[in-house]
């Protein structure tokens, strides 16, 4: 099965994913994690990535589809995917969509999780991450059980640099105005189910799993 999550960011797509990918036996693939792994590790695709990502923006479409056309293609994914963060524009949509249907493949469902704004800036403030296995929390409404350290993998959790306020601005608004594009193009496609992103984690959880099996 091959599932898209859209959100802004903050809205929990990958919380979400995380838990949509266990339960249903997906490779659960993150652009951003991805990018954030190569610029640690600092590989070549790091280094072109870290200063459009260290600003909010957009990293170039060139770039971020060949990383994620490489990504599917490993032998994880055999089962399907979730993807988390991609595609961002109407240009990744479109190559993403040519390269399944060169295997006989499409995509089967995109799910949207709707989320305000304002609550969004409040999310993302409060937001840490674990650098090993990605684990996601927040300093009140999603707290690890001892500060600062994951509850998964015992690492030590950091605050994203894109999630300082200033930087949170520029990325809500790169994201806003592509996002009502690609919206549009997997509703005309008869793909898009729209999820209340603003309840608590289970229940949004079960609404995004019988919109995808809808
Ligand atoms: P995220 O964790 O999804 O908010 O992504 C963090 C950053 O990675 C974004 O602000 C972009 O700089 C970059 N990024 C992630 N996914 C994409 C994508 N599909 N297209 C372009 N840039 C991306």
């Amino acid at each position: 099965m091959y599932v898209i999550l859209l959100g802004l960011p903050g809205a929990g797509k990958g919380t979400q994913a995380a838990h949509l990918s266990r339960a249903m036996g997906l490779a659960h693939i993150t652009t951003g994690e991805l990018f954030r792994e190569n610029i640690r590790l600092g590989t070549a695709l790091g280094k072109k990535a870290q200063p459009y990502v260290e600003k909010g923006l957009l990293v170039p479409d060139e770039i971020t589809i060949d990383m994620l056309l490489d990504r599917i293609s490993q032998p994880d994914c055999g089962q399907g995917w979730i993807l988390d963060g991609f595609p961002r524009n109407l240009e990744q949509a479109r190559v993403l969509d040519g390269a399944l249907a060169q295997h006989s493949k499409a995509i089967d469902r995109v799910a949207y999780i709707k989320v305000r704004t304002e609550e969004l800036v409040r999310r993302l403030a409060g937001r840490w991450s674990c650098p090993r296995c990605g684990a996601p929390y927040h300093e009140s409404s999603h707290p690890p059980k001892v500060a600062g350290v994951c509850d998964n993998c015992g690492a030590e959790l950091y605050q994203r640099e894109d999630d300082r306020p200033e930087v949170v601005r520029t990325r809500l608004e790169v994201n806003l105005s592509q996002l009502e594009p690609l919206l549009g193009y997997y509703h005309q496609r008869g793909k898009l189910a729209e999820v209340d992103g603003e309840g608590d984690v289970e229940t949004i959880g079960g609404e995004l799993t019988a919109a995808l099996s809808s």
